[in-house]
């Protein structure tokens, strides 16, 4: 299954992605996680993204997308995957669209995870991440609601909006049955996608 996870940092994408992954035997493509490991590792890749990182601002789209790429390139994506904090923009969203019309093989469900502000915040202080300073917190927010929200009616009806609030195990449950469902509709398609 090809999924997208949406929804503001905080609404507990991260955790709720591990567990769909491991039941539905795909690979967990996180943008963040990416950019961390090669940071860590000190590729040239991470020396680029650091600054943004570390300002809690967006990666340039050249630099993000040509990660993804690679990344959805691997044998173990062939069969599906989540993508989890890509895409994070609707220019981001068209590309991958494009890229995914290209192969045949298009999102088949978005899952938009929900929480309000006080608990998005409360989780946020609580995991202590090096780029949680209290201003990149802010910056991502920010981006989030005027740059990734925006997503949420790019790809309509193949949104599942799920409650995050609540027990980990119980949430988890929300997504698997609404994806059993079948509550999503087909995203658009890349290249009839117009501006
Ligand atoms: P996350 O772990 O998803 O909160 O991402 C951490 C940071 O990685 C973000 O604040 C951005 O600097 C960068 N990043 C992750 N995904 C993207 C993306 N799709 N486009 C641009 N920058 C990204």
């Amino acid at each position: 299954m090809r999924l997208l996870i949406i929804g503001p940092q905080g609404a507990g994408k991260g955790t709720q992605a591990d567990l769909l992954c491991s039941e539905l035997g795909i690979p967990h493509v996180s943008t963040g996680d990416l950019f961390r490991a090669n940071i860590g590792a000190g590729t040239e890749l991470g020396q680029r993204a650091k600054q943004y990182l570390d300002a809690g601002e967006l990666v340039p789209d050249a630099v993000t997308q040509d990660m993804v790429a690679d990344r959805l390139a691997q044998p173990d994506a062939a069969d599906g995957f989540l993508l989890d904090g890509f895409p994070r923009t609707i220019a981001q969203a068209k590309w991958l669209s494009a890229v995914l019309a290209d192969r045949g093989t298009p999102i088949q469900a978005v899952v938009l995870l929900t929480a309000p502000a006080e608990v998005l915040t409360q989780r946020m202080l609580a995991r202590g991440r090096a780029d949680d300073t209290p201003e990149a917190i802010r910056t991502r927010l920010e981006i989030y609601y005027s740059e990734t929200q925006p997503l949420v009616d790019y790809y309509g009806p193949a949104v599942i909006t799920i409650d995050g609030v609540g027990e980990i195990d119980e949430i988890h449950r929300r997504i698997m049955d609404a994806l059993r469902a079948g509550d999503a509709a087909a995203p658009p398609a890349g290249p009839s996608v117009s501006a």
